[in-house]
């Protein structure tokens, strides 16, 4: 595939690129690829909860979900589903060895799944092939955004639901229950609002506190992120010592004093224009202009004041707008879902053999797309309804969790063309060419239902208890 060959997998031309609690990366050290594969908790490795070909199964089926479901909803564009690629046992055993020191401590309660042989080969979004060795290497940031909007009062049982972001009150929850030190300012509802300067402040808390939120990368290689369990902040300077390079500019390259607050000014304001962008350039789209309304978090520092003055809400071409679009596909909350989980569950008790032609667990094809959108607005209390409502929730639930990647290739210096003097003139930016993707696409288990309305509980009466009085 792609210029390897399965046969003659070394680990030598792969390294560890990063993990997730469902997966684990490796990139190859020439080729423009990385392999993603299963992780397990670690209770099971001697004993796998799969068979090799329930594992491909389950890679195909994010291939699926990914290609025909995901990507209809989210824009072909933004979308890189994959293929799944059979590998040689030996060739994992060697790489799970060659690797597992360098895997970060607090995700080693899973090990990677060396018994299928399967994986996901994927193009590595973190170092593209449009950039030319030679010339500075693209910086890549992935922000993973969470929830950008509130849930509707009429299913809702606490009112506090209604008026702060899930997001939110789940730091609360993080903190108070050790998972992180310190809670993020980070709000979603500002990223997703279309404004520039909300969007400006939520990225700035971003950088502030990473969490998994957050990361960049240059020439392939993670330069920032938060280490978990960990008391320090990550090193602020350091990527300030990346980052300066690519901000020196017109004004800002003569006068070599560029402060620190402007280059990370300059880089927030970047990253701001891609996630507005149509993704692969320009061309400005529609706006949503109701968007901006009908969301805002109480819990958010951001000075309403400010911001009274117009919005503009976001770009119809924007990967945001297509994110949230695909993530209010979740019309009743957990609270008002969960009853017709319990009639899909019911009917497939009574009924197990209803499981394949209602396409619970897949086949993730058209006829499954077509089941969620042309789902009716008033339910006739009948499975199906159910089911597509369902669907529905699990399409939302993967749009909350997935992450978008920005490239950031500096264009070609042409310091002396009109370009530049422009620039000189009024301070431009310099000119990225970006490109904007969206990872991550598993699709989420019917099972996991009941523990998501558990959790919302847990995250609510916390708040309730503890968050609202805090600062
Ligand atoms: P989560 O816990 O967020 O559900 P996951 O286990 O599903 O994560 P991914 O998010 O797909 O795993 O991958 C883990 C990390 O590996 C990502 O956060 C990203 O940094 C990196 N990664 C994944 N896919 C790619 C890719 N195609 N190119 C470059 N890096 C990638
Ligand atoms: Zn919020
Ligand atoms: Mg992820
Ligand atoms: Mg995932």
């Amino acid at each position: 595939f792609h210029g390897m060959e399965v046969d003659k997998m070394d680990e030598n031309d792969w390294k560890y690129h990063g993990e997730g609690n469902k997966s684990l990366v490796v990139s190859h050290v020439q080729l423009s690829r990385v392999l993603r594969l299963l992780k397990y908790p670690a209770e099971d490795s001697e004993n796998p909860p799969q068979t090799a070909e329930q594992a491909f199964r389950q890679i195909q089926n994010i291939v699926d979900f990914s290609s025909n479901v995901m990507s209809n909803l989210l824009g072909e564009k933004f979308i890189h589903s994959g293929e799944v690629v059979k590998l040689p046992l030996e060739f994992v055993r060697q790489l799970s060895i060659k690797i597992q020191h360098q895997r970060p401590a607090w995700r080693c309660d899973k090990v990677m799944d060396i018994y299928s042989g399967c994986a996901l080969c994927l193009p590595n979004l973190t170092s593209p092939a449009l950039h030319q060795p030679t010339h500075t290497p693209p910086l890549c940031i992935e922000i993973k955004p969470k929830c950008g909007f509130l849930p509707s009062p009429k299913h809702v049982s606490k009112d506090i639901k209604t008026k702060v972001c899930r997001f939110c009150m789940h730091q609360h929850y993080k903190v108070a229950n050790g998972k992180w030190k310190r809670r993020s300012l980070y709000c979603p509802l500002d990223l997703f609002s279309g404004n520039r300067q909300r969007m400006h402040f939520a990225v700035r808390h971003l950088v502030e506190e990473p969490q998994n939120n957050f990361k960049i990368f240059k020439g392939g290689q993670c330069i920032y992120s938060s280490k978990e369990g960990s008391d320090d902040s990550p090193d602020l300077n350091c990527l300030l010592h990346h980052l300066r390079p690519y901000f020196m500019y017109g004004n800002n390259r003569i006068n070599s004093h560029m402060t620190s607050k402007a280059v990370l000014s300059d880089f927030i304001q970047v990253l701001v224009n891609a996630l507005l962008s149509g993704g692969g350039g320009d061309g400005g789209g529609l706006t949503d202009r109701r968007g901006e309304s009908r969301s805002f978090c109480e819990a958010s520092l951001f000075n309403k004041e400010r911001i009274r003055h117009g919005s503009q809400g976001l770009p119809s071409d924007s990967v945001l707008f297509r994110i949230l679009q695909t993530q209010m596909l979740d019309t009743l909350d957990i609270e008002g879902l969960f009853p017709l989980y319990r009639r899909v569950e019911q009917h497939l008790q009574d009924f197990p053999k209803e499981r394949s032609r209602l396409q619970i667990d897949g086949p993730y094809n058209e006829a499954f797309l077509e089941k969620l959108q042309k789902c009716s607005s008033e339910d006739d209390g009948s499975v199906e309804y159910a089911a597509a409502k369902v669907h529905q929730y699990r399409v939302a639930m993967t749009a909350k969790d997935c992450s978008i990647m920005v490239a950031l290739v500096p264009s070609a210096e042409e310091e002396d063309d009109d370009e530049g003097q422009r620039r000189l003139r009024d301070f431009r930016p310099p000119a990225f060419s970006c490109s904007v993707s969206i990872l991550d696409l598993d699709p989420k288990p019917f099972e996991s239902i009941p523990r998501q309305l558990r959790l919302d509980q847990k995250i609510v009466s916390c708040y309730l208890r503890t968050g609202g009085a805090l600062p």
